[in-house]
């Protein structure tokens, strides 16, 4: 759980970005954003901040703001209910994100792992994205990401998000857990 104080730093934080990004959000959607910490308490590196503009039956679209060297831990999105887990496609609208997925590995890769957490990173196929570019994971695909040197905004478009099912790489994290503040 995180103090308002820190919280709060970090939606200014992200506004500061979106604004670099010239993407334009409602007051609402600010005071609605969530930063995730994933229960380590420290989300200016482990952690991501979100913007949620949709998440109907079928589809979603989010903004994922990432501070430099801010990481989303490995996980995957399983199967559930008779559907496959969900899809999504990252889409890079500003600084550059590095994106890591199964395959051959990158040698060596751009990210910095985060201290202490380095084995609970597995996928180490490299994919980076600038501005305008563009990748879409297939369902149940382990990944993790980082923010570049600036950071990074990344669009997300998907099936609907299920937050609670994800499975994540590291055994301390749990999405079952309440992630917002
Ligand atoms: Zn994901």
């Amino acid at each position: 759980m995180l103090t308002r104080e820190v919280y709060e730093n970090c939606c200014r934080r992200a506004e500061e970005i979106l604004n670099k990004a010239a993407i334009v959000i409602t007051d609402k959607e600010f005071e609605a954003m969530e930063v995730c910490e994933y229960g380590f308490g420290k989300p200016e590196s482990i952690g991501l901040e979100l913007v949620v503009y949709l998440n109907t039956d079928r589809c979603c679209a989010k903004e994922l703001i990432l501070f430099p060297g801010q990481t989303c831990p490995e996980h995957r999105h399983p199967p559930s209910e008779g559907e496959p887990g969900k899809e999504e496609t990252f889409r890079c609208r500003w600084g550059r994100v590095y994106l890591y997925l199964p395959g051959e590995a990158t040698k060596p890769i751009k990210a910095t792992l985060p201290q202490g957490r380095e084995r609970h990173f597995t996928a180490m196929r490299e994919i980076i994205l600038e501005p305008g570019e563009q990748f879409t994971l297939p369902p149940n695909t382990l990944h993790w990401f980082q923010g570049g040197p600036e950071g990074a905004v990344v669009s997300e478009f998907s099936t609907k998000s299920r937050d609670h099912l994800d499975v994540y790489t590291d055994p301390e994290i749990n999405p079952a857990e309440e992630r917002k503040v």
